[in-house]
């Protein structure tokens, strides 16, 4: 089979708009302060709509995703997200791209649809890309055939929490023989590692996070640690959160009370 050679002029990349630095910090502020809601702007690339049908369904009052914050606006150059749909066709190629350079810092890349992630059913077709990223970095892939308005809305939402770790995003270059400090260093690490899965598994991948990393503060943290744990517990207004505590506390007293792990107990109660 012989390859076909795309024409120089359809592989022409825009010049990459160059955001000041006020512009940028201008930007964080409002979305920090401001708490405004966050703009959506969708491209088709080149689909056949039922994308787009329910994206809209995910926007009307039944499912309401503007309930969360999230807003579909007529433009990228208003937008936080952008929503990609489609196979990504040789004409819309540029349309793309332009609508990418078009939104400011920080924006999220959304690729909505089995086109959109891959080409879908028109990924062998002679003049599709085969899929979003193909030309652009993508933050989110939001899969299905179409997708239900259920995932869609907990696509944005995900798009939501990396849009806030974008913003307060910093770059760190590091130091000559600068060796990154593990986390946590007295806690026996697969105590750590199950605390982590667990809290994750219940609360989610973002915020299971913060509440082992809270979980853990505890341990080190405590002169008695199962004394700490339950002031801990005792002090959660949110019955969720003491939940996932109480569960926690589950696997800690496990591990540290006699079910064949007495040498990563003993580490730990060397606190108390
Ligand atoms: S992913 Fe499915 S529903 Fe969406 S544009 Fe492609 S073919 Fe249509």
């Amino acid at each position: 089979m012989t390859m076909t050679v795309i024409p120089e002029e359809l592989q022409t990349r825009l010049n990459p708009v160059v955001v000041d630095d006020e512009v940028a910090k201008a930007k964080g502020k409002l979305l920090s302060d401001i708490k405004r809601s966050v703009y959506v702007y969708r491209v088709d690339c080149g689909g056949c709509n039922a994308c787009e049908i329910e994206i809209f369904s995910s926007i009307t009052p039944v499912f309401d995703v503007e309930r969360f914050g999230i807003k579909v606006v007529p433009t990228p150059r208003h937008a936080d997200i952008l929503v990609y749909t489609g196979a990504v066709t040789r004409s819309m190629r540029m349309p793309a791209l332009r609508a990418y350079e078009a939104a400011p810092d920080p924006k999220i890349i959304v690729s909505y649809g089995a086109c959109g992630c891959t080409g879908g059913i028109f990924h062998d077709n002679y003049c599709v890309w085969g899929g979003t990223d193909k030309i652009l970095p993508v933050d989110i892939y939001i899969p299905g055939c179409p997708p239900t308005p259920g995932q869609t809305v907990y696509g944005f939402a995900m798009a939501l929490g990396k849009l806030a770790q974008k913003q307060h995003a910093t770059n760190h270059f590091e130091g000559e023989g600068e060796v990154a400090p593990i986390a946590f260093p007295d806690i026996p690490y697969k105590l750590r590692v199950e605390l982590e899965r667990e809290a994750r598994r219940m609360s989610g991948y973002r915020y299971g996070k913060d509440l082992v990393d809270e979980f853990m503060g505890t341990l080190e943290n405590s002169g008695d640690v199962i004394l700490g744990v339950n002031d801990l517990i005792a002090a959660q207004s949110d019955p969720r959160r003491a939940e996932v505590y109480e569960e926690l506390k589950g696997i800690l007293l496990a591990r540290t009370i006699g079910d064949g792990h007495g040498k990563e107990s003993s580490v730990l109660l060397s606190h108390s």
